[in-house]
């Protein structure tokens, strides 16, 4: 089913054969792969494990992502460039993505010689269903990309209408779930794969799970794109001390926990400090660890913020996005330098 979906050269791939994945078991002596007798710290001059296993292990025990459904990737960016390279054909085939969203879905397409079709949000920044669904008959592309908590909006989109999309797709569905970690009763479209197997999801480990500098996204899907994944990813994609950061990261539960609870109770109390500004115009409710205002001029206030050394995302670039800024959520100090900034700001 998913095989006809696949681009003809991914269908037919005769996999590198690393000599990590040829024997992976324990011995004395490995004299297998020419790496050096000896490195500079602890099993730096071994190839990492190919494939993830231990890590992908504690995934499914700590995050219940079943491991023969989960592929790890160079971040999710690198998941989402090699997903576009197994199903769409260069300069043929299209994705289509709802608009705004998080830019590297389009950019990686634009790479890799593949159309971009944009959906517009609707007004209140929600899913255009009918919208999307006429684009799907009308230009098939091969995959669609839906973000939910999107960036940099900020808004979950509910499982009905991604189901709904996902299941009048005759390609693939990637939901990416970034953000996932700082939604309020959040409902994962991981738990829609049994149903739909065009349906894929990511998660990542650079946001609640604190560790972007290890670059470590998590594809979920059914296991038979997650063998092909395997199969077309470079060998050893993860390097040995991001597998390690990750496996701290997943196994420190707790401290991804804490650190939600303070980021959530941050963009709820930064969420009315906006609104409380004489200047706010508008502040978008948010389910991520970053919250998007609209002001009279953003790139004045972006400009005066850099001024005083705090950095922000300008977003007015984006249709529908005319004058917003977007502030990720900081510590506690960062928040409070911030705040005091923006108090002395006056248009
Ligand atoms: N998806 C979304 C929606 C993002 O905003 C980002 C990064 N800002 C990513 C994926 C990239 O994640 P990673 O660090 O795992 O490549």
């Amino acid at each position: 089913m998913i095989e006809g979906l696949l681009n003809p050269w991914i269908r037919n791939l005769v996999p590198y054969s690393s000599a990590r994945s040829e024997f992976s078991g324990s011995a004395e002596i490995f004299l297998d792969a020419n790496e050096s007798w000896e490195g500079e710290s602890p099993d730096i001059n071994r190839y990492p494990d190919p494939f993830c296993r231990t890590l992908r292990k504690e995934i499914e025990s700590v995050m219940g992502f079943r491991s023969d459904m989960t592929a790890i990737g160079n971040g999710s960016d690198e998941i989402i460039d090699l997903l576009i390279r197994m199903f769409a054909c260069p300069g043929k085939d299209c994705i289509m993505v709802e608009r705004p969203t998080y830019g590297t879905y389009s950019v990686f397409a634009s790479i890799s010689g593949v159309d971009v079709i944009d959906v517009p949000l609707t007004a209140s920044l929600d899913l255009d269903i009918d919208a999307m669904l006429m684009a799907i008959r009308n230009s098939k592309p091969k995959i669609v990309f839906i973000c939910s908590p999107n960036n940099p909006t900020g808004r979950v989109y509910p499982l009905s209408s991604i189901r709904k999309i996902a299941d009048a797709n005759p390609g693939i569905t990637v939901v990416d779930e970034a953000y996932a970690d700082f939604a309020d009763g959040f409902q994962s479209a991981v738990s829609a794969i049994e149903d739909n197997p065009r349906l894929v999801v990511l998660r990542t480990l650079s946001k609640a799970f604190g560790a972007a500098g290890a670059r470590l996204g998590i594809l979920i899907s059914c296991p038979e794109i997650q063998k092909v994944f395997m199969k077309a990813k470079p060998p050893y994609n993860v390097p040995l001390p991001s597998q390690q950061a990750g496996l701290n990261a997943v196994r420190n539960i707790e401290h991804v926990r804490r650190r939600v609870a303070e980021t959530r109770k941050r963009r709820k109390d930064l969420s009315s400090f906006l609104s409380s500004l004489p200047y706010t115009i508008e502040v978008f409710p948010s389910e991520a660890n970053f919250v998007l205002f609209r002001v009279p001029d953003a790139e004045a206030l972006y400009g005066y913020l850099l001024g005083k050394g705090i950095v922000v995302r300008n977003r007015s670039s984006e249709p529908m996005l005319e004058n917003t800024i977007r502030i990720t959520i900081g510590s506690e100090d960062e928040m409070t330098k911030l705040k005091e900034a923006l108090c002395e700001w006056s248009c």
